[in-house]
């Protein structure tokens, strides 16, 4: 997609917060450190707009974004990072788990896995509530660029097994320092957004 315009919209805690516009809306989930603000600036070409966090764990709350007035980012507060306060920690589960509940204009959430690294908790969770509230989701296992291809090959198997997917199930490959993978993400963005252009 030719990104024309970012917008960010608001960051909110919870469901009253949140936009009224009920664009179709792509939510990104992982945990501190990750490489998800990477992820999301190579998508809309910028440098900085989701913050590449020198300090893991800051963005703690759900924070939209609207790309060319016809879709909506949702960069999720990022988890597992163990200097952040245990009331910030437990903060995460319900702030989260209800935006999954309520927001009715979700399509999809992309979920990013570090591919040298075996899911958390967290992520295991994450998985849990898409299965439970049927909610499209997409993995994406990034920082490519750090293993070689016959290693990536043997993660992604791993990664798979531990999530309980199917061999054959899609996961995506991704670099924010190479941009490899960003076609494939954006593809599967447009199809489940119906946004194709
Ligand atoms: P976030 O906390 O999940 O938003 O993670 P960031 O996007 O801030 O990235 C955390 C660190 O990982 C930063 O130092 C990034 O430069 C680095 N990083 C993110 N994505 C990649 C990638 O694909 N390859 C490499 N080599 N480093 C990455």
């Amino acid at each position: 997609m030719k990104i024309t315009s970012v917008n960010f919209i608001k960051s909110a805690r919870e469901p009253s917060q949140y936009p009224k516009s009920l664009l179709p809306e792509v939510a990104f989930a992982g945990r501190s450190n990750v490489g998800k603000s990477s992820l999301i600036n190579v998508l809309v070409n910028r440098k900085r707009l989701a913050k590449t966090s020198t300090t893991p764990g800051r963005t703690r709350l759900v924070n939209f974004f609207v790309i060319n007035d016809l879709l909506c980012f949702v960069d999720l507060p990022g988890y597992g990072y163990a200097r952040v306060p245990i009331s910030v920690k437990m903060d995460w589960g319900p702030m989260v788990e209800r935006y999954f509940r309520e927001r009715e204009n979700l399509r999809l959430v992309i979920l990013i896995l570090d591919v040298r690294r075996d899911p958390s908790e967290n992520d295991l969770s994450l998985i849990e509530w898409f299965r439970f509230y049927r909610i499209c989701f997409l993995v994406v296992l990034t920082k490519i660029d750090k293993l070689s291809k016959n290693q990536i090959k043997i993660r992604q198997q791993r990664i798979k097994e531990i999530l309980g997917l199917s061999l054959d199930s899609n996961i995506a490959l991704f670099s924010a320092k190479t941009g490899e993978g960003k076609g494939t993400v954006w593809k599967e963005i447009e199809k489940m957004t119906s946004t194709q252009k």
